[in-house]
């Protein structure tokens, strides 16, 4: 059953003239027929449908990288030109159905995208979505169980906590590991670092505020992700909240700066409760020593966090874990799965070594909520979570482990990260190419600086800016680019699960056709 929008007005507007008890009457029937084809099944079905054909052509074009450019770069101005008049005042002359409408803005919404599934996507480190999770969040989508109560959500609970404890048994955490999904990398870092001053502060941060208090702080490497400096400027430590250690050539912490670090802090009054380790950095992907760390934060009594967003995933492959030795030592840990584990956002693991420390997060009494008259009330998860109502996230993954298996997630890690490493090869034996450091993951950062052409640092600056601009353009790759030590370079993350080095080398080439277009 389909109405169209026009003739639901045009019913509306007459109904709106007779004037008397009558009126009501045909506009509640035109309400409720507009209300009955809204929720129609069979309309439903087909709109899912048309829907899936226009995905599943999508995904092969992208797959393909045939005629669909990666980005399909407009400027903001334009774009908006280009969506706002859908609902400004179309409604008189609209004649298409809701079907219609849906197809036209969908097919248009693929056609204005960021192809994430396109060989030629090297750019932010998320992920091309697995179509069986997309599926899953769909029906996710349609449950709208929210997660806030266990009623409300009962299999999103059962399926959480064995997906939290599959992620704590990879990263070689103990049984009394676990930890919740929240919202983002974002939010879990805030998470995991409120709990963490729940538990080191020393006093009861959660009832009696920061006031009268020593100001505290946590150490965090100069590559850190600016969440970490969020979440400590929203705990009201202001600026100097966040003490930054120096990076050894590799971008990584110095380990043998960690211990000045902590002095500088505490004469400066600052108490101390813990290290934020990157694993990796979002730069250049560089890893933090976590063992060291570990041992230092062991000698100091220091709370250790992992910021594992993009890295913690390496733990699932069996050729590149060892980068990650240490982890299972860490208080707390959060790691994406819609960055490396193939998930549509988002969907982010909170990891405590010790699950008793997931209620300090957020120890607050809800009792309309939550039934905390009875502390096992652990399968009520939003005590511990920011989000009240919370998307059943679990699903996705649950499923994405039920039908593949880390099987597939070690395939895909291995092989991104070996791609990296051969990129890196290739680019260290081209000469007018420099490579920023040797990868430890699947991020790559480098620069075309040809020797034949004089550049001081500024006009190399601009000459990445304005390649990189240039290849986009062109439609079959999306790099993106990062400072390191004040300089720009391009940056690349190896996110999709086909992109070879021949279409590496094929990125090379049309940087260094788009530079000497603009030589000339
Ligand atoms: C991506 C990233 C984050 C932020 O995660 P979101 O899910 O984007 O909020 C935090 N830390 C690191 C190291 C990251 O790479």
């Amino acid at each position: 059953m389909t109405v169209s929008r026009r003739s639901f007005v045009a019913s509306t507007a007459v109904s709106r003239t007779i004037g008397d008890a009558d009126t009501d009457i045909v506009a509640r029937t035109n309400t409720d027929a507009l209300l009955h084809a809204a929720f129609d099944a069979d309309t439903f079905r087909a709109d899912g449908g048309t829907m899936l054909e226009r995905l599943a052509a999508n995904l092969e074009a992208a797959l393909h990288g045939t005629d669909l450019p990666v980005l399909p770069l407009l400027d903001p101005a334009a774009m908006l030109a280009r969506w706002q008049t859908d609902f400004a005042n179309g409604t008189e002359r609209d004649t298409r159905t809701p079907s219609e409408i849906l197809d036209a803005l969908t097919t248009r919404m693929l056609a204005d995208a960021t192809q994430l599934h396109h060989a030629g996507f090297v750019g932010h480190q998320v992920a091309p979505p697995l179509p069986l999770a997309a599926l899953c969040d769909l029906t996710a989508d349609m449950l709208n169980n929210g997660m806030a109560v266990y009623e409300m959500g009962q299999p999103g609970t059962a399926m959480e906590l064995h997906v939290i404890r599959w992620m704590c048994d990879t990263l070689g955490h103990g049984a009394k590991a676990g930890g919740v999904l929240t919202s983002g990398g974002t939010l879990a870092t805030l998470t995991a670092l409120l709990a963490m001053r729940q538990a080191r502060a020393g006093w009861n941060v959660w009832t009696d505020g920061n006031a009268n208090q020593p100001a505290a702080a946590v150490l965090v490497s100069e590559q850190a992700h600016y969440c970490a400096d969020r979440a400590v400027r929203i705990m009201g430590w202001g600026a100097d909240g966040l003490v930054k250690v120096p990076v050894d050539g590799r971008f990584r912490m110095r380990i043998d700066q960690l211990e000045p670090a902590l002095m500088r802090a505490r004469a400066a009054g600052r108490q101390v409760l813990g290290v934020v380790a990157s694993a990796c950095s979002t730069a250049t992907g560089a890893f933090d020593e976590l063992e060291p760390i570990a041992d230092f934060c062991a000698t100091h009594n220091l709370w250790m966090h992992v910021d594992g967003a993009h890295g913690a995933a390496l733990a699932v492959s069996a050729k590149h874990r060892d980068v990650l030795r240490g982890i299972d030592r860490a208080d707390s840990v959060i790691w994406d799965a819609h960055k490396m584990l193939l998930q549509p956002a988002l969907v982010t693991a909170v990891l405590f070594k010790d699950q008793r420390h997931s209620a300090g997060a957020f120890s607050q009494e809800a009792s309309y909520l939550l039934d905390t008259a009875h502390d096992d009330a652990w399968f009520d998860l939003a005590s511990r979570t920011f989000e009240c109502t919370k998307r059943t996230m679990s699903f996705k993954l649950y499923a994405t482990l039920a039908a593949y298996g880390p099987a597939l997630l070690d395939a895909y890690v291995t092989r991104v990260v070996d791609l990296a490493a051969s990129f890196a090869g290739l680019l260290r034996e081209q000469p007018d190419f420099e490579l920023a450091v040797e990868p430890q993951c699947n991020i790559v950062c480098f620069r075309y600086r040809p020797a034949a052409r004089a550049m001081d640092d500024a006009s190399c600056d601009a000459l990445q800016a304005s390649v990189r601009r240039a290849v986009i353009l062109r439609g079959n790759f999306y790099p993106v680019q990062t400072r390191l030590h004040g300089a720009l370079w391009l940056r690349t993350t190896l996110m999709g699960p086909f992109t070879t080095i021949d279409d590496l080398a094929r990125l090379l080439h049309e940087i260094r056709t788009v530079a000497s277009q603009m030589q000339s």
